[in-house]
């Protein structure tokens, strides 16, 4: 039954993938709280505008990504394919444009048209971070530490190099997209024809290229560094300082793009080895430009976004939750006093799994199944001397306990 499949690129998180994916973030949220970073939640889907004219027609996400329709009152529809521009527009639709700085993490489900693969779905989730309205290195510093801590707190970072790369300002891109135009139209044949493509409309993107062949080309085209200008490399400079100041390592990649338009300075990757083609967990950079090309104030601002789903396969197996107690009546006499003991437990804080139905083989099968570490058989003998009778689960013993010495002998098991 084909329509009864889950869509492709998307997947059912079960308890054990749904707490993998509840450890990056809880870890996340508590780190960025530590920053002075505070959670916001914009709409899983905008109008479409929202995303086409900041993220620019001639990327990758814009021209090929976006799930995109017309709601039922004709409206055009976007679901975000990644939540910077929904941060901002949400900056601007709250009036907070005089409130710098702002500080945001946010975590939730994207949507990108991609070929999925491990490590890459159409519904995907992702941690970030927006740090709107400082111009100072420091806060490109601050944002990359911040990535690194919620790294490091997962238990990922050593597996992880970050890489670091400068986008310059405007006019150091005007310069070294003139030179890439020239290098790559030199080499037209040798281009993917996405990529030739790419050449007229977003010569940076063709850095970016996943295909084989463009990769070999982009080895050999020219660096950013000659083209930077004074200001650009000024600020690239303080940056790195800051990183080595708090020891923070990094890998220079002279041709580390980001994805979408509108970046400018510090570009940067954390990137593991251990996920092969799909290695990027969190990337991100300066985006001065993108409150303007939103139609509010020049704003400069200073991001990042990771993605959970690659993190989440990164991270050692979370803690779960305590062993339960499995409570088993026996005869149906039994059955309201095991409610309410149940009751009871769960609100002095412990895990309980009431058995509902089968003999009491059965329910102690299911206790044995959950793993529980002890079982509490209630029938009718003990419910006449107000008693349980108290399984220790992993030592193989019983004996019967009086339902008013019950927390006492539960300290410590559970
Ligand atoms: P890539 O080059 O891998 O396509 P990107 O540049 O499109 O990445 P960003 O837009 O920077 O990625 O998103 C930040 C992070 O979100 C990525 O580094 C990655 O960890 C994650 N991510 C992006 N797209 C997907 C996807 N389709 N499925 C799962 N995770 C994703
Ligand atoms: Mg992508």
């Amino acid at each position: 039954m084909a329509q009864l499949q889950a869509v492709r690129g998307t997947q059912d998180l079960l308890p054990a993938e749904a707490r993998r994916h509840r450890t990056v973030i809880e870890t996340a949220r508590a780190v960025s709280e530590r920053y002075g970073f505070g959670e916001i939640a914009t709409p899983i889907f905008e109008f479409t505008e929202v995303f086409s004219r900041p993220i620019g027609e001639t990327t990758d996400v814009v021209s090929k990504e976006m799930y995109t329709f017309q709601d039922r009152g004709g409206e055009e529809i976007t679901l975000r394919p990644e939540n910077t521009a929904g941060v901002a527009r949400a900056v601007l639709s709250n009036g907070l444009t005089q409130s710098t700085p702002l500080k945001f993490f946010y975590a939730g489900a994207m949507f990108r048209y991609e070929r999925p693969q491990k490590g890459r779905y159409r519904q995907f989730h992702q941690i970030g971070a927006e740090l709107i309205g400082p111009a100072q290195p420091q806060a490109d510093i601050e944002v990359i530490a911040m990535g690194a801590a919620i790294l490091d707190e997962l238990g990922v970072l050593k597996s992880c190099r970050l890489e670091l790369n400068t986008l310059g300002d405007t006019p150091s891109r005007t310069a070294y997209r003139a030179a890439l135009v020239a290098y790559f139209t030199a080499r037209l044949d040798e281009l993917s024809d996405e990529s030739r493509d790419r050449l007229g409309r977003n010569p940076l993107r063709i850095l970016d290229s996943k295909d084989e062949g463009d990769k070999a080309l982009v080895a050999d085209a020219p660096g950013f560094g000659a083209y930077l200008s004074d200001e650009a490399n000024a600020f690239f400079d303080q940056v790195r300082r800051g990183l080595d100041a708090l020891g923070i390592a990094y890998e220079l990649n002279p041709r580390l793009v980001r994805g979408l338009d509108y970046y400018s300075h510090t570009a940067f990757e954390f990137i593991t080895t251990e996920l092969g083609a799909q290695g990027t967990v969190l990337g991100g950079g300066r985006y001065d430009g993108l409150m303007g090309m939103m139609g509010g104030p020049e704003m400069p601002a200073v991001g990042w976004a990771g993605g959970i789903e690659r993190l989440a396969m990164l991270i050692a197996e979370p803690k779960g939750a305590p062993r339960p107690i499995a409570v088993i009546p026996i005869g149906e006499a039994a059955e309201l006093e095991a409610l309410k003991l149940t009751q009871r437990l769960r609100g002095a804080g412990h895990v309980v799994d009431l058995g509902y139905s089968g003999n009491a083989g059965k329910r102690m099968k299911r206790a044995n199944k959950i793993e529980a570490r002890v079982a509490l058989v209630l029938g009718e003998d003990e419910l006449k001397r107000g008693a349980v009778t108290f399984r220790d689960l992993d030592a193989g013993s019983q004996e019967e306990v009086p339902l008013d010495g019950l927390a006492e002998r539960l300290k410590g098991l559970v």
